[in-house]
């Protein structure tokens, strides 16, 4: 059901094309896709974007954030009363991590059509997932030559198993 390319990158090496990952328009500025898994590091690919884009990004999070904020409050102040918020707040923080995260990439899904998936254990890959199914394999094409070019990233992608 899913219509995406997803492609587990080298972090370090990350390049996307020169264009609005969004509308294909001239990028002048980047927005940072952010890809953690549940209270795992967080890690951030520039992805590039028109300045329309970048606001078009920005707005739909300050709406969706205040929708889903003061539906949580509201909600809390009916179950718990304000006293209630303050203690549980405490006992809340990783459910609102949790909400953080997911609105984010949903964001970032429909939006900009790039969104962060997982960060791989040894914080090497970033496994990213694209809308555009041949931005995707462009970018995952770009990263891998950027890769070829650095002698150290290329030893350290084969790890110890060209020795
Ligand atoms: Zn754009």
């Amino acid at each position: 059901m899913a219509r995406f390319h997803e492609a587990k990158l080298y972090g370090a090496y990350i390049r996307f094309p020169q264009r609005c990952t969004r509308c294909n328009g001239i990028a002048n500025k980047t927005y940072e896709i952010t890809v953690m898994s549940f209270l795992s590091t967080e890690h951030g690919v520039q992805a590039p974007i028109c300045r329309r884009c970048y606001r078009v990004r920005k707005g739909g999070g300050i709406i969706i954030y205040t929708i889903t904020g003061l539906f949580f409050i509201s909600v809390m102040v009916i179950i718990l009363g304000i006293l209630g918020i303050l203690i549980s707040l405490v006992l809340v923080i990783p459910v609102i991590m949790f909400f953080h995260d997911y609105l984010d990439r949903f964001l970032n899904r429909r939006i900009i059509g790039v969104w962060g998936v997982r960060v791989s254990p040894s914080e090497h890959f970033l496994t990213l997932r694209f809308s555009d199914i041949s931005l995707g394999q462009e970018v995952e094409k770009l990263t891998e030559q950027e890769l070829q070019k650095s002698a150290r990233g290329a030893s350290e992608y084969e790890g110890e198993s060209a020795r």
